[in-house]
């Protein structure tokens, strides 16, 4: 199967005619009309083998999670998304992984409703760059920049689940499934940063870990913030663990892609009731102060030095051990 084949065999697979699509694939540009009266919003992310995925991934989830993880980051907008552009560096054209890759894509982008509309293909290491381009109010939004002193700090779903699959992967040992969903089809929390469009002061996504991202937060802000540890929510195979390792695994560890963000303290009972709306647990993890550091306590007030900031690339350190 050569370049052109294998493109075909893309967009047969993957949606790409939906709303505001003029020219799709197989021109040298596409041509797409936003929606009236909203701004576009655009982000990328690459997966790369060793560092984004471990090289015995499976094709479908590689394709779900390359675009999972630019939801994602449209998600901590608040944006609603839409097209799509793949760029994909494939060592060879092997149908059978081509045809698993572009299923677990194409059922994300079916649920999301996004097209793709364009992209790149070239022979390589394999390596995964998704664009990702869609709607956002004319007014408002998310950005990192807006958290005032006192705000509350809230989390979506569960955290650390995802980096305890990747340390159990790393030793050989057994994987139960929900931390293997956690790691492999991260689900993109686009309902509920659109919910949270209204409510909430600042938005990121959680994808270096807690720590790591909350401290993105109160440096764009101006702030620093308290995280309480005994509030961290984890599934019940993190709350197996010692405690010290759990908290490490929800600080420091990547790959949550659950929503991190602020709200003024007199909305937290609406902030909260969005879980509800959006049948996904919401829980308040701290607060943010004046300074500038992001410090940790214990249940018991005591403070809580993890062991890693988060990851970061070219310094790694990101995951401690299990
Ligand atoms: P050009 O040489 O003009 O850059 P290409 O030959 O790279 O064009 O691509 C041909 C068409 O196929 C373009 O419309 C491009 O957007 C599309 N395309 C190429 N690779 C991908 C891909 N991985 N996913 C989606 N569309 C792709
Ligand atoms: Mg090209």
């Amino acid at each position: 199967m050569a370049e052109f084949d294998l493109i075909g065999r893309l967009a047969r697979a993957i949606p790409g005619q939906g709303p505001g699509v003029e020219l799709g694939i197989g021109d040298d540009a596409a041509i797409l009309s936003p929606a009236p009266g909203q701004r576009l919003v655009v982000a990328t992310d690459t997966l790369n083998e060793n560092i984004h995925f471990l090289p015995d991934v499976h094709a479908a989830d590689l394709g779900h999670k390359a675009l999972a993880v630019n939801l994602s980051d449209l998600a901590a907008m608040g944006a609603e998304p839409r097209w799509v552009l793949m760029n994909l560096t494939l060592p060879g054209a092997d149908e059978a992984w081509l045809d698993d890759f572009a299923e677990g894509f194409a059922a994300l982008a079916l649920s999301h409703g996004v097209s793709l509309v364009g992209g790149d293909t070239c022979q390589g290491p394999l390596s995964v760059t998704v664009t990702v381009l869609g709607n956002l109010p004319a007014s408002g939004g998310l950005q990192r920049d807006g958290a005032r002193a006192g705000d509350l700090v809230l989390v979506s779903g569960n955290l650390g689940d995802a980096a305890l699959a990747l340390n159990r992967r790393r030793a050989d040992k057994p994987v139960e499934p929900h931390l293997a969903a956690a790691m492999d089809r991260p689900v993109p929390r686009l309902e509920l940063g659109q919910g949270v469009l209204r409510l909430a002061s600042a938005c990121i996504d959680l994808s270096d870990g807690l720590l790591a991202d909350l401290g993105h937060v109160a440096r764009a802000s101006g702030l620093g913030a308290v995280l309480d540890t005994g509030a961290l929510p984890g599934s019940t195979a993190l709350q197996g663990l010692p405690r010290n390792q759990r908290w490490n695994l929800q600080l420091c560890g990547g790959d949550d892609y659950e929503l991190c963000f602020t709200v003024p303290p007199e909305r937290r009972d609406e902030a909260l009731s969005l879980g509800e709306t959006h049948s996904l647990p919401l829980a308040v993890v701290g607060h943010m102060t004046e300074g500038e550091d992001v410090v940790c306590k214990g249940p018991d007030g005591a403070p809580f030095q993890p062991r890693a900031l988060g990851w970061e690339h070219f310094r790694g350190t990101g995951l401690p051990d299990d």
